[in-house]
């Protein structure tokens, strides 16, 4: 009878997440095995993003975000040099289009600082001089952000973990994740394996996986798709590095940005809008059972509740250019709809509570043997969107941390 492998840690998710985190045990010793339901590393929401290394700005102080954010930019920038992958630091401009955004521009300085983040205050003569085309009455001029290809680093990792002996299995789902005496037992239809522990970062599944394995979330994830359109020909001109609109307190994630990625294209958005299936790309991908139980949780109809203006204004914007581009002129005054092409799109793994609340900071929930009793441990990572790829390389040693007990190692809380 062949005996069923096992690894000290079995890591579920090849996204940068679930990458960052298996190198890292791998690096302390532990033997590691990865695994994926797709046939390549970075399918979802790691290929599918803005690609921007966040500074860590906009987040709470003191909030995980904050925090593994500002550690994470200067390591993501370490790991791109180290490994002589693309990325390219210009800095970024938020801008204050309104006067009732002002008093919000302020208070994004004031976070800024308190989370150790280089900003200054522009006026529009020094907005221009940085970006021309940009139309402001204020700015806040971010230097330290930047932009990097998210996919090309999680292929780098899975590239070290795999020469540093770790194993990677993609087109490989796992079903559900089960203690038993000291392991987990990693169901996959080829056949189980054994983790001494075991890491869940599956992203879009993250709440539908732990709720196979028996560890009931208390939250569910609701993918929200992010449309981009490209900047075509001279249109591309009109912006040099990242251009964003001040956020809402209340829905972070929403306001359509322009960024010059790596090949210097230029891309809007991305929006905001409830995907038909998890990994629903397009309006044209729906999965019926997905949408229902979607549809049916009382989350997101009190979300929905509080703010259907701005649902509806997002879904406008999804389905007419025009609207789109009204929204770019805000900050861009000379862009056009017909200067808008379709540029593919990502789906967001938003933790949404039952009480309609978006779940704010990184949510990871270990799930272990009731009454302290010694057993194998599960980590969920329920809710790791926007600045996640950013925080990946810190997010990782964190889990690692708590994994093996050494929060020496972890990032100082
Ligand atoms: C539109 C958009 C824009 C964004 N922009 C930025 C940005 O500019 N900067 C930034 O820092 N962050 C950004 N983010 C957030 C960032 O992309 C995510 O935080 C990060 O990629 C999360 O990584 P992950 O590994 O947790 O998830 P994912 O990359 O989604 O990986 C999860 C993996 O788990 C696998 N999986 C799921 N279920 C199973 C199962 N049962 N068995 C096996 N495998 C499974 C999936 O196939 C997938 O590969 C953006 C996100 C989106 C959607």
């Amino acid at each position: 009878m062949t005996r069923t492998p096992r690894h000290d840690v079995v890591v579920v998710g090849a996204g940068i997440v679930g990458l960052a985190t298996a190198l890292e045990l791998r690096g302390r010793g532990l033997t590691v095995a990865v695994l994926d339901a797709e046939r390549a590393v970075a399918a979802h929401q790691t290929g599918h993003n803005s690609n921007v290394i966040h500074s860590g700005l906009y987040y709470r102080p003191g909030s995980d975000k904050a925090r593994l954010a500002v550690a994470g930019r200067d390591e993501t920038i370490a790991f791109c040099r180290a490994h002589d992958l693309p990325h390219r630091v210009g800095g970024k401009l938020v801008v204050a289009t309104e006067p009732e955004e002002l008093p919000r521009l302020a208070e994004l300085a004031r976070r800024g600082r308190a989370n150790g983040v280089e900003c200054r205050e522009l006026e529009p003569a020094e907005v221009r001089r940085h970006e021309p085309a940009v139309r402001a009455l204020a700015a806040l001029h971010v230097p330290g952000t930047g932009v990097c290809d998210f996919r090309a680093i999680a292929a780098k990792l899975a590239e070290l973990l795999v020469a540093r002996g770790g194993e990677l299995h993609l087109g490989r789902a796992v079903r559900r994740l089960t203690r038993r005496r000291s392991d987990v037992v990693v169901h996959t239809d080829p056949g189980d394996l054994l983790g001494g522990a075991a890491v869940a970062c599956a992203g879009l599944r993250g709440d539908e996986l732990a709720r196979r394995s028996g560890c009931e979330p208390g939250v569910r994830i609701v993918p929200f798709r992010g449309e981009y359109a490209g900047l075509r020909g001279a249109a591309a001109g009109l912006v040099r590095e990242l251009v964003y609109p001040v956020p809402d307190p209340a829905l972070p994630f929403l306001g359509v940005h322009a960024t010059r990625g790596m090949d210097g294209s230029v891309h809007v958005g991305p929006n905001a809008v409830l995907a038909l299936a998890r990994e629903g790309y397009r309006w044209s991908i729906v999965r019926p059972r997905e949408l229902a139980a979607t549809l049916a949780y009382p989350g997101l109809h009190r979300l929905a509740r509080r703010h259907w203006r701005h649902g509806v204004a997002e879904v406008h914007g999804s389905l007419s250019r025009e609207a789109l581009a009204a929204r770019v002129r805000r900050m861009l005054p000379d862009v056009r709809a017909a200067d808008l092409e379709p540029a593919g799109a990502g789906v967001r793994a938003q933790a949404v509570r039952p009480d309609g609340a978006l779940v704010d900071d990184f949510l990871f929930v270990t799930d272990e043997e009731p009454d302290g009793k010694a057993g194998p441990t599960v980590l969920h990572v329920l809710n790791a969107p926007s600045p996640a790829a950013t925080a990946a390389l810190p997010i990782g040693r964190e889990i690692a941390a708590r994994l093996t007990g050494d929060h020496r190692t972890g990032v100082a809380r």
